[in-house]
């Protein structure tokens, strides 16, 4: 691929838009992207046939709405463009199917807020987000809503938050004297992943099955020796990657950084941020490509939080901020954030907002998956907290505690050497245990799991932080003097949310009993974090905001929650059929050719057999250990009262998981003592270090 020229050949973006489109077509969809106007529908015809004819020039047959459903993935369902003519076909797109699709809706989760038979669902262009030719088909980004108008999907709700936060935060600009047309959030979000050999892949059930490995003796090499973190790149890795960012590059995503992660076989990459919404169907295709092109390189690519146990887990750091058309970062504090009133005023809306609903924050990235992360010591623990920094750190104690602001400098750096150059220092350190760190100009909330849609944590902190500038500009709108009263707002609600603050180290275990006394909330699973999305505060919060009505709100805990009991459920199940089908047969095999050969060894006279002897009867022990913990987990399951979600989920996370735990314990042990050839799965050590 050659660079900068085909970057984003696949995308019908503004550059395309603009060779191909009527000059005042180009311009009403502009100013609909730009600054929200809304859409005339008059140009979807002009928009449909120029875009259908770029399309087939690119070799496409097919359009398709992609949208994404409450099942977390992507959806698609593919349309060709002919139509009869005669005895021939003509290609076309009309404005009305660029604008509007209906797939049966009827499949798709929503939370019991709609019965089967009302099976009427809706997708509808999102011009904001622009669309891509893949695989010979026109992906059309879309949002997806019922009939009567319920949101079905994750990014109209996105683009709802964004708008809330783009009206409140104009409302306090303004008060400042700063006009603005929009004001945006943006979003960069790093994912990490881990890559296997396909030849192991298709030897484990339950990779397949569910993502992770439930059983798994540790390698005995592991993530200690601290060399795979930004080591040289495997030439397996290095060709793979490099095929995954032309990949991207040709879809427009701004794939930046890549490196090897912590995990052996781990790695991550770092897009460049934009606009929120366009940043989430980024993130999906990413996903979605880093999977497609690992194939092509006899590779899997595996998203799941925890694919192996003892070793660090894969998550998404969320790094987040606001900004306005004219180019301001509202979390920009300048070079005297100090006496940068608003800037202030933002940071106090934000400290406000994470702590007022750290409930829903924490709730919007749980998952089956995520809870082998959280709380583990690894990822940010399960309680939210506020990282600042030294600086900001030291002003917010100022503000809230009195005292002398002494500005920290950001001073130059020098590492020793007469012939190396000086170089600028920032102002802090890095602290990375803190779930919700300020990071010089945006916030990186690191609580997300690798595989999460990132659209569900950013339509909280959206709407959260809209809600905190909305009662602020209530109050300053009244205000004589916006400057004094913004201040005082800033020093009342810092002082009313100092809890949230820690500087410290997140992992440390000083923190899990401090919190406590503080009175934050500690869910440690997802049973016991999404339950909030129940209480009216939180419903309250989307409601004022137009984000959710309060069913719809409702609808995304308990899918929230089915998703997790059904998740446990299929690992449980897999879980049986592996001990039952492969492992209780291995051992009990070994055992037997253990025992075989001592009565070998005794039939030949007096023979030492105490290695044979002692194994045989340890593997024994465990295997009845399998065997019944293996039927305990079994009963379990089957006492689970599924017409209820919320009991369910509890009995799922309080039960089932220790069950699972403890089947898992016996198994691993099993797999040290039980020779390699007998083993019927791949090891650790096999598939962390196959790929060369
Ligand atoms: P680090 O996490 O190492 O500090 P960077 O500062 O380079 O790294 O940023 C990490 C991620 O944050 C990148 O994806 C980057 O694009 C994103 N980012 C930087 N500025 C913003 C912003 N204003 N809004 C959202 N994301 C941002
Ligand atoms: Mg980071």
């Amino acid at each position: 691929m050659k660079l900068p020229e085909n970057f984003g050949e696949n995308v019908f973006n503004d550059s395309v838009q603009k060779d191909t489109l009527p000059s005042d077509v180009y311009k009403a969809l502009r100013a609909t992207i730009d600054a929200g106007k809304p859409l005339d529908t008059d140009i979807a015809g002009s928009v449909a046939s120029a875009m259908k004819k770029w399309a087939i020039a690119k070799g496409a047959t097919h359009y398709t709405h992609w949208f994404q459903p409450l099942t977390g993935l992507t959806a698609e369902k593919h349309d060709s463009f002919i139509e009869p003519e005669g005895d021939k076909v003509i290609m076309r797109l009309t404005g009305k199917s660029l604008i509007v699709g209906e797939p049966d809706a009827s499949s798709f989760p929503s939370g019991g807020s709609r019965a089967t038979y009302m099976a009427r669902g809706y997708t509808a262009w999102d011009p904001t987000s622009p669309a891509f030719i893949k695989e010979g088909t026109l992906y059309i980004p879309s949002v997806f809503v019922s009939y009567t108008g319920e949101t079905l999907d994750k990014k109209a709700p996105l683009l709802k938050s964004m708008n809330a936060l783009d009206k409140q935060a104009k409302r306090i600009l303004k008060l400042f004297g700063i006009d603005c047309k929009k004001v945006a959030t943006t979003v960069g979000p790093e994912q990490e992943y881990f890559l296997i050999s396909e030849e192991d892949y298709n030897s484990r059930k339950d990779i397949r099955l569910t993502g992770r490995t439930l059983f798994g003796a540790p390698a005995s090499r592991g993530q200690e020796l601290e060399d795979h973190y930004f080591g040289v790149l495997k030439p397996a890795v290095s060709e793979y990657m490099r095929d995954l960012d032309e990949q991207l590059w040709s879809y427009g995503i701004l794939s930046k950084t890549k490196h090897n992660e912590v995990a052996p076989a781990q790695h991550e990459m770092a897009p460049v941020f934009t606009t929120s919404n366009t940043s989430v169907d980024a993130n999906m295709l990413t996903m979605e490509i880093m999977k497609k092109v690992a194939q092509k390189h006899g590779l899997v690519c595996l998203l799941h939080e925890k694919p192996f146990e003892g070793i660090n887990g894969s998550g998404k750091h969320n790094n987040w901020s606001m900004s306005t058309d004219t180019g301001l970062n509202l979390l920009k504090p300048g070079k005297t954030p100090e006496s940068n009133t608003l800037f202030k005023l933002v940071l106090a809306a934000v400290i406000k907002a994470v702590d007022d609903y750290q409930g829903i924050l924490r709730a919007s990235v749980a998952s089956a998956g995520n809870d082998h992360r959280l709380g583990a010591n690894e990822a940010p623990p399960a309680i939210i907290s506020v990282y600042l920094g030294d600086q900001l750190g030291a002003l917010v104690d100022c503000i809230v505690k009195g005292g002398n602001y002494v500005p920290v400098k950001a001073e130059k750096g020098s590492i020793g050497i007469p012939e190396s150059p000086i170089f600028p220092k920032d102002a802090t350190d890095r602290n990375r245990t803190s779930p919700f760190a300020f990071t010089g100009n945006k916030f990186e909330f690191r609580m997300l799991g690798s595989q999460a849609n990132v659209a569900d944590p950013n339509i909280v902190l959206n709407t959260i932080v809209a809600d905190a500038f909305s009662s602020f500009a209530d109050e300053l709108e009244k205000a004589g003097d916006v400057e004094k009263a913004a201040n005082k707002i800033t020093e009342r609600e810092l002082k009313a949310h100092y809890r949230i603050i820690f500087n410290e180290d997140g992992y440390g275990p000083e923190w899990e009993p401090e919190a406590a006394k503080r009175g934050l909330l500690n869910n440690k699973n997802t049973a016991d974090a999404v339950p909030v999305f129940f209480e009216k505060k939180n419903i309250d919060v989307f409601v004022r905001n137009g984000v959710y009505t309060e069913q719809e709100a409702v609808a995304r805990g308990e899918i929230s929650l089915e998703n997790y009991v059904k998740t446990i459920n299929i690992e449980a199940l897999t879980m049986l059929d592996m001990v039952r089908q492969d492992i209780i047969p291995a051992v009990s095999d070994y055992v037997a050719v253990l025992c075989s050969n001592v009565a070998a060894k005794q039939a030949c006279g007096d023979m030492p057999c105490v290695a044979e002897k002692v194994t045989a009867k340890r593997l024994a022990d465990l295997n009845d250990g399998i065997f019944g913990t293996a039927n305990l987990l079994q009963r379990h399951l089957g006492e689970i009262n599924t017409a209820d979600v919320k009991e369910a989920s509890k009995a799922m996370a309080h039960v089932i998981v220790p069950d699972m735990q403890a089947l898992r314990g016996l198994v691993d042990e099993a797999e040290k003592v039980t020779a390699s050839d007998y083993w019927p799965y791949p090891s650790y050590s096999d598939m962390l270090y196959r790929v060369k």
